[in-house]
């Protein structure tokens, strides 16, 4: 989430309309037909992975081995490995994580330049204050020094080494930088109302509680009032919202659709309007809020990745197997057996449990997991999911761009693409663009979700990097100069869609429904693609299996008003 650039909006209205605009950059430099840039696939979906879409021989199973696990984690995303933490925390011990990756994390992994130098995300890279109402949550964050104590009104303080620093954000529109991700900057009087509008509705929806007392938007998502008439934004799209606002204005969609799709993956017109509401209104994020109820972006270099390797302290050895794809968790008399593949070794062995979290995406479940009541397999097929591209682009030197200095966030107005993040914004000045780094660029395919994966899929290196290049290329003139690789990140199955009719749906209580001695975890089973909500249901399901198993634990999910 990006800050809503308030003061410069109320800047404008004082000055009139005589917008302080940086320089147009000009670019002399002839633009190449094609660009011939080194690198390589890092991750993709392979085709091992896709084993799971066949049922597994019996042949192929071997006999469980002696020991019997408390729990069984399949999948070592946020989700998997809050699940563990919370079972490390409450002195479970002999649990064991099982990932298909080679690092834990998911969709939060990092990569690094060799073996020691610049860390920067493949995924996910930030996360904002949580809402004080967060308690699982801040749990985690309190035990890895990001939130670091409380005001007297009980706000989390964020640590202020991982609040994201300035510059943070910069916009390429109209040849042009501005600072903040802020369109209005050139915007009509008509575009300037229909923000000031929008963002009063967000004020009024930041402070509104339902009938049950409970904030209309908050984190975790379970927490959010039940009101019926809050609940039925979730049947309509953002845009259809909007429109119904009377909102018509191009630069607020595209403000509003960036919003989206940067945190979801899924455009206004596709988007719950819910969804779509709750990005601007689950925090506080008005000026007007800023000195009680501060909100910070915090980051790190390697992005998310820190929280999952944070959480993994607690880990032994013993507890994390990567490499290892789930093919079958059957239910058995008093026990679950996990049978996975080892990709390397290709060897195949099958774990006893006495309980099983899954944690990996829903639309797999069905295959792995056999005997899945039908309406449950029903509500596991319907979860659809964004694909992305991601790019770590490494650099002799970082671009330089005329009276605008390299921000954190460099985001071109109108792109497919969602710009790129500088890998060291937080470590050291990049503003002067001195010595070789790495940003990392953020390409959706939010539209036609499942016909772009195949083209994801399909397309090699050179394409990509080339798509990569048009958008960049315009942003700095002449920067593959300075390009030593491009290395490319495919997530086949990357993000949840909060769809209308997806989130609230009946069917919401059927993902996250266990099935005997299975528990099921991930952000698609509360629908929001966001580090709260897989930590959220990892915890969550963890406490379901220690209630089954009749372990003592302290509830970290108390879902308390405040
Ligand atoms: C490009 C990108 C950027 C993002 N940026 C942000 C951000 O800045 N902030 C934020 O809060 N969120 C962000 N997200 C969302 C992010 O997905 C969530 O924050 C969170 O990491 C999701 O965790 P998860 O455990 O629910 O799912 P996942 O990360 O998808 O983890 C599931 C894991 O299960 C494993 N798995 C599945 N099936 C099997 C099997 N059969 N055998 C073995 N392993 C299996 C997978 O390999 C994977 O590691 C981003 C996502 C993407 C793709």
């Amino acid at each position: 989430m990006r800050s809503i650039p308030r003061r410069l909006f109320l800047q404008y209205c004082l000055l009139g309309l005589g917008i302080p605009f940086l320089p147009r950059c000009s670019s002399p430099t002839p633009k190449p037909s094609t660009f011939d840039i080194l690198g390589e696939i890092v991750g993709e979906p392979s085709g091992i992975g896709h084993l799971v879409w066949q049922p597994l021989a019996e042949a192929l199973i071997p006999p469980p081995t002696e020991k019997r696990h408390t729990a069984i984690i399949i999948g070592g995303g946020v989700s998997g490995v809050s699940a563990g933490w919370k079972l490390a925390r409450s002195g479970v011990s002999d649990f064991v994580i099982l990932d298909i990756g080679n690092q834990l994390g998911g969709t939060s992994i990092s990569g690094q330049v060799g073996t020691s130098g610049i860390a920067f995300p493949w995924g996910a890279h930030y996360i904002n204050t949580p809402p004080m109402e967060a308690d699982c949550i801040l749990e985690v964050l309190e035990e890895l020094q990001v939130v670091v104590g409380y005001t007297p009104l009980g706000w989390p303080i964020m640590n202020p080494d991982y609040i994201l620093r300035e510059p943070a954000e910069r916009l390429f529109i109209e040849n042009r930088w501005v600072e903040h991700l802020d369109p209005f900057s050139t915007g009509t009087q008509g575009d300037h109302q229909a923000f000031e509008e929008f963002e009063t509705d967000m004020f009024r929806w930041m402070l509104h509680r339902g009938a049950d007392q409970r904030r209309a938007f908050t984190l975790p998502l379970e927490y959010s009032s039940a009101d019926p008439d809050v609940r039925a934004l979730d049947k309509i799209t953002m845009k259809e919202y909007m429109r119904q606002k009377g909102w018509d204005s191009e630069r607020l969609d595209w403000f509003v659709n960036y919003g989206c799709r940067d945190d979801y993956a899924c455009p206004i017109d596709e988007v719950s309007a819910w969804a779509g509401i709750h990005y601007y209104a689950c925090r506080y994020y008005a000026d007007q809020l800023q000195d009680r109820f501060p909100v910070h972006t915090v980051t790190w270099p390697e992005g998310n990745a820190f929280l999952v390797n944070g959480m993994a302290r607690r880990f032994s050895v013993a507890n994390v197997r990567l490499n290892a794809l789930v093919l079958s968790v059957r239910q058995v008399e008093n026990e679950v057996l996990v049978t996975f593949m080892d990709t390397q070794t290709r060897q195949f062995t099958t774990l006893r449990g006495q309980t099983a979290i899954y944690a990996g995406q829903k639309h797999i479940a069905n295959y792995i997991i056999p005997n899945l009541p039908d309406d449950q397999k029903t509500a596991f097929q319907e979860c659809q999911y964004t694909p992305w591209l991601t790019g770590s682009i490494h650099l002799k030197r970082l671009p330089q761009t005329k009276q605008s200095t390299l921000a954190w966030d460099n985001v071109m107005y109108e792109s497919e693409g969602l710009g790129y993040v500088a890998a060291e914004h937080q470590t050291r000045d990049t503003t002067d663009g001195e010595g070789a780094s790495v940003l990392t660029y953020y390409l959706p395919f939010d539209r036609e979700p499942n016909i772009k994966r195949r083209e994801l899929l399909d397309k090699g290196h050179d394409f990509w990097v080339n798509e990569i290049m048009k958008d960049l290329w315009e942003m700095h003139p002449g920067i593959e100069k300075d390009i030593t690789r491009i290395d490319l990140y495919k997530w086949g199955h990357a993000m949840i869609r909060p769809t209308p009719n997806f989130i609230w749906h009946p069917d919401r209580a059927l993902r996250g429904r266990p099935f005997g001695k299975i528990f099921f975890a991930n952000a698609d089973v509360t629908g929001l693609p966001l580090f709260e909500e897989a930590c959220y249901s990892g915890i969550r399901a963890a406490q379901g299996a220690m209630n089954m198993l009749r372990i003592l634990y302290a509830n970290s999910i108390q879902g308390g008003i405040r």
